[in-house]
């Protein structure tokens, strides 16, 4: 099966406890595509930049066999920008600088090589060019994943219902899902969420880790405890981008093997963290991706006992 994604490709400048970047390699789509290709999946990938893009980055994506035929560079424009800065412990974090600059007026092309995928990621982005690559796919995919955030629902309330309605899968986090929902119970907002047309929900809660919910049925898995956190941005995305290049590259999209792509995005999210930006992702080699989904093993293994 092959994999298409869509999502910003970003600048971001970072603060954390732990230091500061300048303009550095972000976006959504660009986590999404360097997680995919640690699984070595085929991945295109849809999204616009400026011309102030480093090509550096562009060669990157193709060095790792990302597709970027659908990737958009606009003559004279400029890359989308995001600036934000966490909290000391690094579970909020504030939005300084959103410049959407040639996203503003992106009209998604999708690559020939891409346009028959089976799997489709509607990354983060504006809900309107997310319909608008799900319409025009040749036929629809046979799954289709959605990840938003809390800036959408505060500005684009009714194009995201109407993307809601057409997803399969909707990975949100805890906060949102209650914002979304109105419910504070997750159970509760996860039957509401359903309820709006997504089949299966996951709720992302940070570093306590995912829950999947499909029908009346519960899988929850920890985050890994980790020594060394620095950078929680893009964490979401290389979650979504795991866990959907998973079930595409093993061909099963039924509940089971989504509890074991959950496992995937988490060992994905828990090492985009390590480092600031995309660094950690873009060294994780295959060998490192399963030691770390054995550490999982460990983690939430128990023998049957009596009590
Ligand atoms: P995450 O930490 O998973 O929420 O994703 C962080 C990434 O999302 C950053 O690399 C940003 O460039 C990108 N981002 C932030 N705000 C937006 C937005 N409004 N639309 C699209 N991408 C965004």
């Amino acid at each position: 099966m092959k994999l298409l994604a869509v999502g910003s490709m970003a600048y971001d400048a970072i603060e954390t406890p732990f230091g500061k970047t300048d303009k550095i390699l972000g976006g959504a789509a660009s986590y999404i595509g360097l997680a995919a290709s640690v699984m070595k999946v085929d991945v295109s990938l849809v999204t616009v930049v400026g011309e102030d893009f480093h090509r550096e980055y562009l060669e990157m994506f193709e060095r790792k066999n990302i597709n970027i035929e659908g990737v958009e560079i606009v003559k004279g424009g400029k890359s989308f920008f995001w600036s934000g800065k966490y909290s000391l412990d690094l579970n909020t974090r504030d939005t300084l600088i959103t410049e959407v600059n040639v996203l503003a007026d992106f009209d998604p092309k999708i690559p020939p090589h891409g346009s028959e995928s089976e799997v489709l990621l509607l990354g983060n982005l504006d809900p309107k060019v997310q319909l608008s690559v799900l319409h025009k796919m040749k036929k629809r995919p046979k799954l289709v994943i959605l990840d938003t955030m809390n800036f959408w629902m505060n500005s684009t309330w009714d194009s995201l219902m109407k993307v809601i309605a057409e997803t399969d899968v909707i990975t949100i986090n805890d906060e949102e899902a209650r914002q979304l929902s109105r419910e504070y119970s997750l159970i509760k907002a996860a039957k509401k969420i359903h309820a709006m047309g997504p089949k299966y929900v996951i709720i992302k809660k940070g570093e306590h880790g995912a829950i999947l919910f499909y029908k009346d049925e519960i899988f929850a898995l920890p985050a890994l405890p980790l020594e060394e956190v620095f950078d929680p941005t893009g964490a979401g995305d290389a979650f979504a981008g795991g866990f959907a290049a998973y079930l595409t590259k093993t061909e099963d999209l039924s509940f089971e093997n989504m509890k074991k792509a959950i496992v995937v995005g988490s060992a994905m999210a828990s090492r985009t963290v390590e480092k600031f930006g995309t660094k950690s992702i873009e060294n994780y080699t295959n060998e490192e991706l399963k030691e770390r989904i054995k550490q999982f093993q460990g983690l939430t293994a128990f023998e049957s006992l009596t009590v």
